[in-house]
């Protein structure tokens, strides 16, 4: 069932939820990320980044929330603006 995650950051170095495999609370493993800090070795750094991301937003991994921050924002967002029914 597990999906392998291939993220392709350049700058977040995968300790930010753009990187699919940090939001997704996965290592980073034959990703094409550059200088990526979301590894094993790195445990400690990144722990540190998932602490940071959950203080500015404590449902940044939560499950029902899928990998991709964006599109959950976006489909919140309509799906709360009222929609014009009148002709
Ligand atoms: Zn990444
Ligand atoms: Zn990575």
């Amino acid at each position: 069932m597990r999906k392998k995650m291939c993220c392709n950051c350049k700058k977040s170095q995968c300790l930010k939820l753009y990187c699919e495999c940090f939001a997704n609370k996965t290592f980073c493993a034959g990703c094409n990320c550059v200088n990526c800090l979301n590894t094993e070795d790195n445990r400690v750094e990144r722990d540190k980044a998932m602490q940071t991301t959950l203080e500015r937003n404590p449902i940044a991994f939560d499950p029902k929330i899928t990998h991709d921050a964006y599109i959950v924002c976006c489909s919140v967002t309509t799906h709360n603006i009222p929609r014009r029914t009148e002709r």
